[in-house]
C-alpha cells in the first residue's frame, strides 16, 4: 500500500521583490520552492507586473531553477482581459499602453490590438517605452470614451538595488490626462480576486512582499497572507517601500527561504483546510490519535529540537537581546548570533518535518491506513473481535456443518474484510 499524496492547499507566490529583483534571483528563492513542492505544495506565481509574456515569465523561473506549467503563473494582465470581457464584446478594438503580456492576454481573449484611435478600450499597464505619445493616444481615446483599465497600480516597482516608477505612475499620467479614473484589475482588485479562485480553488496561502496589494488580495480571499521582507516592505522602509503592517500577517519573514520552513512546519504542526477527499494522515495529525514511536528517540529528538523550529529574524533579535540583557552575550556577536541561530533553525526544520513524516507514514502504513475508508474498516475490524470469536466458537459447537457452511463462503471471497488487500 502506498500512502496517497498530501492535499495542501496552492501557494499563490508573488514575483518581483520574491523571487528575484528585476532580472537578479533572490538568493535561497528557487531552493525554498522545491523544499515547499516536496512537501507537497503545488505554487504558483502570481504576478501584477503585466508587462511580459507568460512564456517570458514561464522562461526565467526555468533559467533559475523553478519549472512550473504555464497554467500556473497568472498576471495583471490575464486579470484585464477578464475584467474587459465584462464590458466589451471580443473582436473590438483595444489600445494596449503597456507591455506585450497585455497584448498577449487580449489576444488569447480574441481582442484585435491596435495602438491608436479608434478603441473600444485602452488597457493601461507598467511598460519601459512609455512616452509622451503613447500618453497622448491613450488619453485621448479615454476621453473620446473608450472603457479605461488599468492592469495595476502599483507605484513602484523592485529592481535591482532600487525602486523603478510602477504601473500605477504611467496609469496616474493617463487618468489625469484623461479626466477619468481606470477601472482595476490587477492585486488586490476583484478581477484578480475572480481570476485567482478559477484557476487556484476557494483555498490557498498568499506570499508576497507588498502588504498594500498581496497582503490585501489574501484578505479579499480570506486566505491567510505570508510576508517576506526581500521586496518593497520592511521594519524600516525606504520611500516608496510599505510598513510591515498591523496587526502583523500570520506568517513574516526575511525571504521565501525563511518563509517555506515556516509555512511546512506550519502546515506539519496544525494542518491546513482539507477539501472532503483529503486523506486520513493529515486529519490524524492535530488529533495525535496514533500512538507514536515505540523508541522515545525521535521523540526526545522533537522535544530537543523544538524550540528551535521557524525561528524568524525577529525572533532571533529578541533572543540576542534577551542574552545581551543576561550578560551572556557581547553586543558586537548579536549579528553572528542572529545569522547562525536562523541557519540552524532552516536546517532543523527540515530535519525534524523529516523525522516525523517518516516516523507517521511508517505508522500509518503499519495501521494499513491510507484514507477515511481506512480507517473506518480498521475500526470495524477492531470492534469484531470482542463479540465474534465468543459467538463462533459457540455456533461451531453446536451447529457444525454451518461452520463448513461459512468456511466455503469465505472462499469465495478472499480479499473480504481485509483493509491491507486493497
Ligand atoms: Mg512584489
Amino acid at each position: 500500500m502506498t500512502v496517497p499524496p498530501r492535499v495542501l492547499p496552492p501557494v499563490c507566490c508573488d514575483l518581483d521583490g520574491v523571487l528575484w529583483r528585476g532580472t537578479e534571483p533572490i538568493p535561497g528563492a528557487a531552493a525554498a520552492i522545491d523544499r515547499l513542492r516536496d512537501a507537497g505544495f503545488r505554487v504558483t506565481f502570481l504576478t501584477n507586473n503585466s508587462s511580459r509574456p507568460v512564456r517570458d515569465v514561464v522562461r526565467q523561473l526555468d533559467g533559475m531553477g523553478v519549472p512550473t506549467p504555464v497554467d500556473d503563473v497568472l498576471t495583471s494582465a490575464q486579470a484585464a482581459a477578464g475584467l474587459l470581457a465584462t464590458r466589451v464584446e471580443p473582436g473590438a478594438r483595444v489600445l494596449v499602453c503597456a507591455g506585450p503580456g497585455v497584448a498577449e492576454a487580449l489576444r488569447d481573449e480574441g481582442y484585435e490590438v491596435v495602438s491608436d484611435s479608434p478603441a473600444a478600450a485602452v488597457v493601461v499597464g507598467w511598460h519601459r517605452d512609455f512616452d509622451f505619445e503613447r500618453l497622448d493616444r491613450a488619453a485621448s481615446a479615454v476621453r473620446d470614451g473608450a472603457v479605461f483599465i488599468a492592469t495595476n497600480v502599483d507605484a513602484t516597482y523592485p529592481a535591482e538595488g532600487r525602486l523603478l516608477p510602477g504601473s500605477g505612475a504611467i496609469v496616474a499620467a493617463v487618468a489625469a490626462a484623461a479626466g477619468r479614473a481606470p477601472e482595476v484589475a490587477g492585486k488586490p482588485e476583484a478581477p484578480t480576486v475572480e481570476l485567482v479562485r478559477r484557476r487556484l480553488g476557494s483555498r490557498g496561502v498568499v506570499v508576497g512582499d507588498r502588504p498594500s496589494t498581496d497582503g490585501a488580495l489574501a484578505a479579499a480571499l480570506g486566505w491567510p497572507f505570508a510576508l517576506v521582507l526581500s521586496g518593497v516592505a520592511g521594519p524600516h522602509p525606504s520611500s516608496g517601500g510599505e510598513p510591515v503592517p498591523e496587526p502583523r500577517p500570520p506568517f513574516v519573514a526575511a525571504d521565501l527561504a525563511a518563509l517555506a520552513s515556516a509555512l511546512i512546519a506550519a502546515e506539519w504542526a496544525r494542518g491546513w483546510p482539507r477539501s472532503g477527499s483529503a486523506p486520513i494522515l493529515p486529519a490524524l495529525r492535530p488529533r495525535r490519535s496514533i500512538p507514536m514511536a515505540q523508541g522515545p528517540d525521535w521523540k526526545q529528538f522533537l522535544d530537543a529540537g523544538a524550540q528551535f523550529v521557524a525561528v524568524t529574524r525577529a525572533e532571533a533579535r529578541r533572543r540576542a537581546r534577551d542574552l545581551v540583557a543576561q550578560g551572556q552575550l557581547a553586543q558586537g556577536q548579536v549579528q553572528a548570533f542572529v545569522d547562525d541561530l536562523v541557519e540552524q533553525s532552516r536546517a532543523r526544520t527540515d530535519e525534524m518535518l523529516d523525522v516525523v513524516r517518516r516516523e507517521i507514514q511508517r505508522q500509518v502504513k503499519a495501521f494499513g491506513i491510507a484514507t477515511k475508508d481506512d480507517l473506518a474498516r480498521l475500526e470495524a475490524r477492531l470492534a469484531r473481535p470482542t463479540r465474534k470469536p465468543a459467538a463462533k466458537a459457540k455456533k461451531s459447537a453446536k451447529k457444525p456443518a454451518k461452520k463448513a457452511g461459512k468456511r466455503k463462503v469465505a472462499a469465495r471471497k478472499p480479499g473480504a474484510g481485509r483493509p491491507s488487500a486493497r
